[in-house]
């Protein structure tokens, strides 16, 4: 009789609703762990956040032996392995717990797994876990889901004050008595899948460029990262967070996409330094609360309208849309070589370090889709493939966002201009000069727009790939047609 917790993008032992309630259950308790490469090449897992994860895993595995609790790794060779694997597991444990995942193709999965289980008479605990509220609980006053951030936000604090919810991270468990994997169980593994005894450092294949320093893995240097945030910057938060070179923001999104922090733990860290309060308060703290909601609503969209997860557009007239998908236009945006230098200096940021900052993703995301005029999609794709935080429900809701084809999205004629965004949140430069060196000697008058300078040694960085005056017409023109046709 034991009980197995099934870890998927919640890599950590503190404050895991589904390991918390196994270990109360009092069974032994077995992690498992499954290495799947054909999801990481069907959901476009960046290289870099596949070694983040096992980074991530090597110290769960560790944190996981000192509460004497082994850990089961298993590698998925071909799609139906999993279901063979959680037949095996139900006939030789009883209870299977796990955090769910909110994904359309992640839901099935759990459903056909759940089925397996219960079939064999056995029990199943899930949790609702990688949000703070459960998607379908923060509704319209008419039982719908929210489109809209501001009236979800409300909602959302609302449901939190009037059930009185703390929201606060669980309490610590203690360790269980020494138990080791039981070997009827690890032979009739065998016969279904490979089993590997410690976490690799590295995947056969997997070619990584983001140096590991960069990301170090494990929730200790999660939760020092997010206490020294706290310390130290959250109170410049709102003043900050829009300036890339500043490094204003926590830069937590890597260490919350792969569940190694809890979102209950970043908003509970926010509220203690916010004297309790959850709106309100001190400006920076407040703001910064604001986008841990934005991360929950864009998980309740992708919970209530499954077609975002499915390269659909919530607003499903933009369909009609006549993309402009241009290879080389796409190529030059995606090395980081469209003479804009602000863009070019973003592309690159994400390139070397697996990270954008937030304005950059607005910025790239809306050139690609209004002065590309290029689908949504392919960023979005390029996006998931190159970030350590790649999020199917962040990264959906910002492409969106940025296309004007989501949730809430900026409306279709507020196009930022990548060179007054450049001046404006970058004046002098210094992010641009940090990713794109060739552009170093130049002065601030310049940086921006270094075609048209005449002082030596530019002719070598590229013109824009785009006129930014007509490529804003076209799109202008492309979405009133849209709406007109709507009409
Ligand atoms: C085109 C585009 C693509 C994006 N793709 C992703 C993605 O794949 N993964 C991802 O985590 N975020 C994504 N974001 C949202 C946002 O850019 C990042 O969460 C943020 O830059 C992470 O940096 P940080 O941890 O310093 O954030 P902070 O500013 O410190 O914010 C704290 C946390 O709140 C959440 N958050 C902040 N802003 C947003 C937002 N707009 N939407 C959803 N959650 C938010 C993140 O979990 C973040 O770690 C995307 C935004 C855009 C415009």
């Amino acid at each position: 009789m034991t009980t197995i917790v099934w870890f998927r993008e919640d890599l950590r032992l503190e404050d895991h609703s589904a390991l918390v309630h196994a270990m109360k259950v009092g069974l032994p308790v077995i992690g498992l762990y499954l290495f799947d490469p054909h999801a990481w090449l069907k959901h476009d897992t960046a290289a870099c956040r596949i070694n983040f994860n096992l980074r991530n895993l090597s110290c769960l595995q560790r944190e996981l032996r000192k509460k004497n609790i082994p850990l089961l790794l298993l590698e998925v060779k071909h799609s139906d392995d999993q279901l063979n694997i959680f037949e095996v597991l139900a006939n030789h444990t009883s209870l299977l717990c796990f955090n769910n995942r909110h994904e359309i193709n992640e839901q099935r999965r759990d459903a056909s797994i759940e089925a397996i289980w219960l079939a064999n008479g056995k029990r199943i605990a899930r949790f609702i876990d990688h949000v703070l509220l459960s998607p379908g609980t923060v509704l319209t006053k008419a039982g719908q889901a929210f489109s809209v951030f501001t009236p979800y936000k409300n909602a959302f604090i609302r449901t939190v004050i009037e059930q009185g919810l703390s929201l606060q991270p669980l309490k610590s468990f203690a360790k269980q008595a020494p138990f080791e994997l039981p070997i009827a169980l690890t032979k009739a593994l065998t016969r279904v899948c490979r089993q590997h005894d410690s976490v690799p450092l590295s995947w056969p294949g997997i070619h990584a460029t983001v140096p590991e320093t960069y990301w170090p893995g494990g929730e200790a240097e999660a939760q020092l990262r997010l206490s020294n945030f706290i310390k130290t910057k959250i109170t410049a938060y709102q003043k900050n967070r829009d300036y890339p070179s500043l490094a204003g923001t926590s830069q937590l999104s890597p260490y919350l996409a792969a569940g190694v922090l809890s979102p209950r733990q970043c908003l509970y860290a926010a509220r203690c330094a916010n004297d309790g309060k959850l709106v309100g308060g001190h400006e920076g703290i407040a703001c910064w609360i604001n986008e841990l909601l934005w991360r929950e609503f864009y998980q309740h969209v992708l919970w209530a309208f499954p077609r975002v997860s499915m390269h659909q557009p919530f607003k499903l007239s933009t369909l009609n849309l006549a993309w402009n998908n241009n290879e080389p236009l796409f190529s030059a945006w995606c090395e980081g070589r469209t003479g804009l230098p602000l863009i070019d200096a973003a592309m690159r940021q994400l390139q070397q370090t697996g990270w954008m900052h937030n304005r950059l993703r607005m910025v790239v995301a809306m050139f690609l889709t209004k002065h590309c005029f290029i689908d949504w999609r392919w960023g979005e794709r390029f996006f998931m493939q190159h970030l350590i935080d790649g999020d199917l429900a962040a990264n959906n809701g910002g492409w969106q966002w940025s296309a004007s084809t989501g949730t809430d999205a900026v409306p279709y004629f507020r196009i930022f201009n990548p060179v007054r965004q450049s001046q404006r949140f970058d004046p002098e430069g210094h992010f641009i000069r940090q990713y794109c060196p060739e552009l170093a000697s130049l002065d601030n008058k310049w940086i921006h727009t270094p075609w048209l300078c005449d002082q030596p040694g530019q002719s070598h960085y590229p013109l824009p790939i785009v006129d930014l005056v007509k490529a804003k017409a076209h799109a202008l023109a492309a979405f009133k047609a849209l709406n007109a046709a709507e009409a």
